[in-house]
């Protein structure tokens, strides 16, 4: 089966393509006030993915003390700004910023990472899996499908597309019992795991063979990345990390971006 590296090098030429026929460049502005390593590295990438398919990306930076006016009043110009076409702004943002709000404020038209609940897009990790699924041509009509994680920006979309497609779906999360959880996924055909924490799901669960594992989780340890999941479980199919969604969530806004411009 095709990997996740491969398919979304595919995936990558054929929206160079696609960028290549248009009349003018895509605009897309990247907001940022954090210097973490991890937000960093994730706008490094972005920049980086954006110049190979030709879409013009730039960041616009605010200073770590910045106030929320400040935030509030550059989210408005850029929302006003007709050559703009995309917005984000990077998360985590400083404790004086509240995130939800700067969400709800970014333009539905020009929002590219899927937050603002009136968003023209699906949030990048759970759409960038159900493209890659369906590109695997798995079959979704009536399947068991079981996220474990209801986060707003993974589980629950994540949820929600799947059950677009006709999955049956169950989430799973903190407060699911063990005994419930080890039956969920005995049952499952599809687990999407979003849940922040190494290998939570392991060897010692029950799995159906022919299940499709999707490891959406980072963990850092040591400097190392683990994923939610261990590697090499008995299933039909499991994604790798790293080299799994991360990449998937990468390409897919691009997708984002090009949808946004087209629907403008
Ligand atoms: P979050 O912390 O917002 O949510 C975690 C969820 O996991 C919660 O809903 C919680 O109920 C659930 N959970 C915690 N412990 C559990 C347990 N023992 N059993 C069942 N459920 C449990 O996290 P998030 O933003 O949804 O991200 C989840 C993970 O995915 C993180 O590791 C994050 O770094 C990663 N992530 C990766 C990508 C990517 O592109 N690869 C994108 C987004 C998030």
């Amino acid at each position: 089966m095709i990997s996740v590296k491969e398919y979304v090098a595919l995936h990558k030429a054929e929206i160079k393509k696609e960028l290549e026929n248009l009349n003018e460049k895509i605009h897309f502005v990247i907001v940022s006030m954090n210097d973490d390593e991890a937000s960093k590295a994730y706008i490094k990438g972005k920049l980086k993915d954006s110049e190979e398919v030709g879409i013009f990306a730039e960041v616009v930076r605010l200073p770590l003390d910045a106030s929320q006016k400040d935030m509030d009043d550059l989210i408005e110009k850029l929302n006003n700004d007709p050559s703009v076409h995309g917005l984000i702004v990077q998360m985590p943002l400083p404790k004086q910023i509240d995130e939800e709000r700067v969400k709800r404020l970014v333009s539905p038209k020009k929002d590219v990472d899927g937050f603002n609940p009136l968003s023209k897009v699906a949030p990048c990790t759970p759409k960038g899996i159900i493209n890659f699924l369906k590109h695997l041509e798995f079959n979704f009509v009536g399947k068991n499908a079981v996220v474990i994680g209801r986060s707003n920006i993974v589980g629950r979309p994540m949820a929600q597309l799947l059950l677009n497609e006709s999955c049956n779906v169950t989430v799973l999360h903190s407060k699911t019992s063990k005994e419930d959880f080890n039956n969920y996924v005995a049952n499952a055909d599809l687990i999407v795991v979003a849940t922040g924490r190494k290998y939570l799901l392991n060897k010692s669960h029950k799995l159906k063979e022919s299940a499709y594992v999707i490891d959406v989780g980072i963990n850092r340890v040591d400097g190392k990345l683990y994923g939610d999941c261990e590697p090499e479980l008995p299933v039909a199919y499991q994604t790798p990390v790293p080299g799994g969604v991360g990449l998937l969530t990468r390409v897919t806004l691009l997708d984002n971006l090009l949808d946004i411009y087209k629907d403008r």
